[in-house]
């Protein structure tokens, strides 16, 4: 296939997995191999308690370090919460808003997705929006206008330029965690429908998003999204898990696209002071 316009994006979002030491682990096991792929960036997102831990090993090479949630104040009485400038403070660089999981239970409503995103960027974060139809709107013919208002909403308070920096990840919810991925083409069909409503709104500032698509990738069926033209990369939750699973999806992203100049980036955000 030809030169891509936008690198491809392999996030690894971890969940409620791995304490530090396994998050270690996982990084020893992978960061020689990953370190080598050229023409993908590669995020992972570990749970708040290994970021310190995962940031530091990351130091120095190219993979870079992502949270998976934030609030979007920048401090105050929010017990149990985290500040952008505190994800920034310990290295990250990438941090996820508005995944399902989030949206269903813990009460991310598109107007608090929203504001995170607007403080992901204002702390200098690159959010990753996450949306999606669950399956009684796909079934009721609202996927369209459901993952529209999502993009729409997200990104009420953005300039073109912020747009341009956007990750979006669309992430059909009934295929994340559930086995069942959605077709390469379907995916590709709903990312061109976002790409077309950020063309619309932003211009040509809409060409730079990178919208992934997420839900059940696996290291089998990764070429089939990542090979798909308005696919620019996955969000990936289960098989991250498994070192061997998530340099497998890494290949097959650095498979399906060309190398670029200007590919190797390394990580030197962290401050270890
Ligand atoms: C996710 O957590 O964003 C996700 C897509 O999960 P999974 O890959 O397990 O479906």
């Amino acid at each position: 296939m030809g030169e891509r316009v936008r690198t491809p994006l392999v996030v690894a979002n971890w969940k409620m997995h791995k304490t530090r030491a396994q998050a270690a682990s996982f990084v020893q096991a992978v960061l020689a191999r990953l370190a080598s792929v050229r023409g993908v960036e590669i995020v992972i997102c570990p749970p708040f308690t290994a970021l310190e831990t995962v940031g530091r090993m990351l130091l120095g090479s190219p993979v870079r370090l992502g949270a998976q949630n934030l609030h979007w104040e920048s401090q105050g009485a929010f017990t149990g919460e985290v500040s952008a400038g505190m994800l920034v403070d310990l290295g990250c660089a990438y941090v996820i808003v508005g995944h399902s999981e989030r949206r269903r239970m813990f009460c991310d409503t598109d107007e608090r997705v929203r504001r995170k995103v607007r403080a992901a960027f204002d702390a200098g974060l690159i959010p990753i929006l996450c949306v999606g139809e669950t399956l009684e709107e796909r079934q009721a013919g609202q996927t369209e206008s459901r993952v529209t208002a999502q993009v729409a909403e997200g990104t009420l308070d953005l300039s073109g330029e912020e747009v341009g920096r956007l990750v979006i990840a669309y992430e059909p919810v009934w295929a994340i965690g559930t086995g069942y991925a959605a077709s390469g083409q379907e995916a590709c069909r709903v990312n061109g429908l976002i790409r077309e409503f950020l063309r619309q709104r932003f211009g040509s500032f809409g060409e730079g998003t990178r919208i992934q698509y997420g839900g059940s990738v696996t290291s089998r069926n990764a070429e089939e999204f990542l090979s798909q033209p308005e696919v620019d990369g996955a969000l990936v939750g289960g098989a991250s898990l498994d070192p061997e699973e998530f340099v497998g999806i890494v290949q097959a992203a650095a498979g399906a696209v060309a190398p670029q100049p200007g590919d190797e980036r390394p990580n030197s955000s962290y401050d270890p002071a």
